[in-house]
């Protein structure tokens, strides 16, 4: 069985639709008995806080580095908004640091920034290459950690050239527990041979909760129970620890 001591993809009221403060994830993040979580609001024109998202996940400096004895990592999970793999935002002129964008601005302090796809955008499946390319794409971004949910999102993709191109860029690709709770008819097989085809080529990946509440914090177990019906070798989660996370974080 695999002790997983950190869950680095989580959201707060910030993301509107979610329902806890980092505070009260903090708190249940330690009564599940973990050492670290990263903070993940969506950042989104479609969902969320729109507009306001980049100034309240920007602002994420007020918050301590440490809260009930657990670390905390402050990070987005950002939209990708088209096929080319532009992220949402990056195009915006930001209004404070003229010559920069948006994106630039706010997420290069960040500690880690996952990159996944969402509604409206993933009711335009597209074609296995356009999704193939647009991952790639993503990947070489280099504000970007790691590829969220590719498992559920609906873009169906050639896995070796995305997994290569993650491995080549010390990336990783996440396996998302809720992506298994919430949509089990369409991301299990999908987040199987995601799983099997980075078990076969060296690939890492984190394992996350997708917590949408505090109480779903450290809720791996359906991801976990499908990386140990493979064998999934422990050394490829990145967040397996606080001190693995933080390597990956500084690779
Ligand atoms: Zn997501
Ligand atoms: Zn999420």
């Amino acid at each position: 069985m695999y002790r997983i001591e950190t869950d680095v993809h989580t959201h707060t009221l910030i993301s509107l639709h979610a329902y806890s403060t980092a505070e009260e994830c903090a708190r249940h993040a330690a009564q599940a008995g973990l050492r670290g979580f990263a903070l993940t609001d969506h950042c989104s024109l479609e969902m969320a806080q729109r507009e306001n998202s980049i100034e309240a996940i920007f602002n994420q400096k007020v918050l301590p580095r440490e809260i009930e004895g657990v670390r905390v990592w402050k990070g987005t999970e950002i939209d990708i908004v088209d096929f080319e793999g532009h992220l949402a935002f990056e195009d915006r002129p930001d209004r404070f640091h003229p010559g920069k964008t948006a994106a630039e601005t706010f997420l290069a302090p960040l500690d880690v920034v996952i990159a996944s796809v969402h509604t409206p955008f993933d009711r335009q499946p597209g074609t296995v290459e356009q999704n193939t390319r647009m991952y790639c794409a993503v990947l070489e971004n280099p504000h970007v950690d790691i590829l969220g949910h590719t498992g559920r999102s609906g873009h169906p993709f050639e896995l070796r050239p995305v997994l290569e191109t993650a491995k080549r860029l010390g990336k990783c690709i996440e396996i998302n527990n809720a992506s298994l709770l919430n949509y089990p008819d369409r991301s299990h097989d999908a987040c199987l041979a995601i799983a099997t085809a980075c078990r076969d080529l060296g690939v890492q990946i984190s394992v996350s909760s997708d917590a949408h509440s505090a109480f779903q914090i450290g809720c791996l177990d359906a991801a976990l129970a499908l990386l140990e019906s493979i064998s999934f070798p422990p050394e490829l989660i990145v967040n397996r620890t606080v001190e693995s996370f933080e390597s990956f974080l500084h690779r």
